[in-house]
C-alpha cells in the first residue's frame, strides 16, 4: 500500500436522479466516510455547497485527501469540477460546510503554500505580459509588499521555466504561445511558488502528447516529494493509469477514493449518465489494468 492509498476509503454518494442503485460491493467496509484522518490531510472538504445566484451546483461534498497523492477530478461537463477547486480556494464563496487544508488549516493560513493553475479559456491571453513575468507571479505569495524579487526568487522561477522546457520562451509575449506551451507557462508559475498544494484545473487540455508526458512528469515528481496534486482531468485511461484517488463528481460526490474503486462502470454509469460510449472502452482499459 503506497502513501497515497492511506486515508478515506470509497464513498458512494447518491446521484440526484439516483437511477442506479448503488452496488454494495463497490463501498469499502470498515473505512467511514468521516474525517478520521483529516489531520494529517492535504485537503479536507466538508460538507460543502455552493450556489451561483442562489442556485446550488455542488451539493454536500464531503471528502478527505491525504497528503503526498494525485488526485484527480472526474465528471461530466457542468458537473462542478472548477466550481469544487474554487470553493476550495476561496474563489466562490460556499453556500454551506468549510474547508481546511495541509493539517487542517484555513486557506488564509496556508495561502503561499497553495498554488492554483486555472482553466487555460479563463484566462486573457492578450494580456501584454512575457512568459517570465507570468511565471514571477507564482513568487508574489512569498514576498513582503513592494519587496523586491530575491536571488532566491530569480532562482526558482529560472528553475521552474526550464523544468517544463519553455526557459527559450521567457521573453515572448503570453499570447504568442500555443495551447501547450500556455499550459507549461502555468505549470512553471505554480513550480516557482514551491507550494505543497496544487490545484489544476485541466492542465491537459488541448496540450499535444510530448507535453502530456512533460506534465505528467512533474506531477509525479512533486508526489515524489510528497506533495499533493488535486487536477481536473477528462481522460480516465489516464487517471487510471496516473493517478492515485479520483473525485466523481456529477453536482454531488458520486464516489471517492482508490481510482481503480472510483472509475467502475456502476460509477461512471451514475456520474455521466446515457454518454457511455467512450467510457465503455475507458472501463475495459481499467479491468485490462487491474488484471495485468
Ligand atoms: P465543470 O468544471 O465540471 O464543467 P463548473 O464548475 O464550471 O463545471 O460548472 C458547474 C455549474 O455551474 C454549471 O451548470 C455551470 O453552468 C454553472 N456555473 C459555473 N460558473 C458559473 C458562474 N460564474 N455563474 C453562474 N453559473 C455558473
Ligand atoms: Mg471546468
Amino acid at each position: 500500500m503506497s502513501v497515497a492509498d492511506r486515508g478515506t476509503g470509497t464513498v458512494d454518494r447518491n446521484s440526484p436522479g439516483d437511477r442506479v442503485p448503488v452496488d454494495p460491493a463497490s463501498i469499502v467496509h470498515g473505512m467511514p466516510p468521516g474525517h478520521e484522518h483529516a489531520r494529517d490531510a492535504a485537503l479536507m472538504v466538508h460538507d460543502v455547497t455552493v450556489a451561483y445566484d442562489r442556485r446550488p451546483v455542488l451539493f454536500a461534498i464531503d471528502l478527505d485527501v491525504p497528503a503526498g497523492c494525485l488526485c484527480a477530478v472526474v465528471g461530466p461537463n457542468g458537473s462542478g469540477k472548477t466550481t469544487l477547486l474554487r470553493g476550495c480556494l476561496g474563489l466562490v464563496p460556499l453556500a454551506a460546510g468549510h474547508v481546511r487544508m495541509l493539517g487542517g488549516q484555513r486557506l488564509d493560513q496556508v495561502r503561499a503554500d497553495v498554488a492554483y493553475v486555472p482553466q487555460r479559456e479563463s484566462v486573457d491571453w492578450d494580456f501584454p505580459v512575457s512568459v517570465r513575468d507570468v511565471v514571477r507571479m507564482g513568487r508574489l505569495p512569498h514576498r513582503r509588499w513592494f519587496g523586491r524579487m530575491t536571488a532566491e526568487d530569480h532562482r526558482r522561477v529560472d528553475e521552474a521555466m526550464a523544468r517544463v522546457e519553455i526557459g527559450d520562451l521567457a521573453d515572448r509575449q503570453i499570447g504568442r504561445l500555443s495551447g501547450g506551451q500556455q499550459q507549461r507557462v502555468f505549470l512553471a508559475r505554480a513550480l516557482a511558488q514551491d507550494a505543497r498544494l496544487y490545484f489544476m484545473d485541466e492542465p491537459f487540455a488541448a496540450v499535444d502528447a510530448t507535453t502530456e508526458r512533460a506534465i505528467l512528469d512533474v506531477l509525479r515528481d512533486l508526489r515524489r516529494q510528497g506533495r499533493t496534486v488535486i487536477a481536473v482531468h477528462h481522460d480516465l485511461p489516464t487517471v487510471a493509469a496516473f493517478f492515485d484517488r479520483a473525485i466523481l463528481l456529477n453536482q454531488r460526490l458520486v464516489a471517492y477514493g482508490p481510482v481503480d474503486e472510483v472509475l467502475t462502470p456502476v460509477h461512471l454509469e451514475r456520474a455521466y449518465g446515457g454518454r457511455l460510449v467512450p467510457l465503455a472502452a475507458a472501463a475495459d482499459a481499467l479491468r485490462t489494468q487491474a488484471g495485468g
